[in-house]
Formats: C-alpha cells, structure tokens, sequence
C-alpha cells in the first residue's frame, strides 16, 4: 500500500484512509518497509492524517497512541452497520480517502487464504455492505491486499477477494454517475 499512498498524496494531498484489517500494520520495526509497518510510514512521511482515518476489523495489539479511530472485531461485529458507516464517514470528514483493505479483515471462515489469519473477524455480507456505505465518500485510491492462493482452500479466499474488489470498483462508478 505504501508506494500507492505515496503516488496518490502527490496528486490528491494529504488524505484520511480507511482501513479493512486484523491488524494495524502501524508496528514501527525498527523502521523497515513490509506488510506490517507501512501505516507506521504513511502519517510520519504526511501521507496520510491519523486523526481522520479508521481501522475497521482490528483484532490484533497495536498502540492507541497513533491517533487511528480504531474500530475494532467486536464492536464492527456488534453495532448496526449503519452507526459503523455513520462513524466512519464522521471521521473521514472532506478528506480524500484512501481505501485498503486486508482481507484477513474477514474471519478465516471467509478468507483462510492469507499469511496471517486471526479468528473472530468480520463476515463478508458485513464487509460489503459496509462498504457500500462509504459511497458518499470520495474514494480517490484503494488497494486489497494479502489473498495468498497458495494458503486457500477451493479459492474461498479468492472469490471473497474478487468479489470484495469488483464492490470497491463498484463504488468509484458510482461517484461517476454524480
Ligand atoms: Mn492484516
């Protein structure tokens, strides 16, 4: 995700990113680039504000200093989607949004193909229709991110990747029709 954060500030500026994930990924690790530290670089190089962005589906330790509104897998799993989106879109506020989304952020049951998995995640009728919320947003990059074909089985996590990508795609369509 980092160098497609970087390449989308150039043109967009500063924006607020929304985040599907188990993890964080804002572990410093002595400073490296990898799948866990990007979100470590994005704020520190003004990539992106903390302070407008959430991690939804969060099930992991990471450190509530960094400023994230950090949804994590209990409450995304427990409060109506409608509130969920109404969070989100309160903390974006008129940011560009950045959208990346892990699919480890669904439960194993739904994506067991990816190199870390952690149980007790969202499902994927959550996952859509969640994103589908962020509709009124304006989405100026996404990426999805750790479908792993090797670690799948009958290319559950595949599909769940696919389908999850074409509703992302389905989102900036719609802001055309605008
Ligand atoms: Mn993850």
């Amino acid at each position: 995700a980092l160098p497609s954060i970087r390449a989308h500030a150039k043109h967009f500026g500063k924006m607020a990113l929304i985040q599907f994930d188990a993890h964080t990924d804002t572990y410093s690790n002595g400073s490296e680039f990898d799948h866990g530290t990007m979100f470590y670089h994005a704020p520190k190089e003004g990539l992106i504000d903390p302070n407008h962005s959430v991690q939804i589906g969060i099930r992991t330790e990471y450190d509530a200093s960094l400023g994230f509104n950090v949804i994590d897998a209990a409450k995304a799993n427990d409060t109506p989607v409608e509130q969920l989106v109404a969070e989100i879109i309160e903390t974006v506020g008129d940011l560009p949004v950045y959208l990346s989304f892990d699919i480890d952020c669904l439960d194993p049951a739904y994506a067991p193909g990816t190199g870390t998995p952690v149980i007790g995640g969202l499902n994927s009728d959550r996952a859509l229709k969640l994103l589908r919320g962020l509709a009124p947003l304006n989405i100026v990059g996404m990426d999805l991110v750790e479908v792993s074909p090797p670690f799948d089985q009958s290319e559950i996590t595949a599909l769940a990747g696919a389908t999850i990508a074409l509703e992302m795609l389905h989102l900036q369509a719609a802001k055309l029709g605008k």
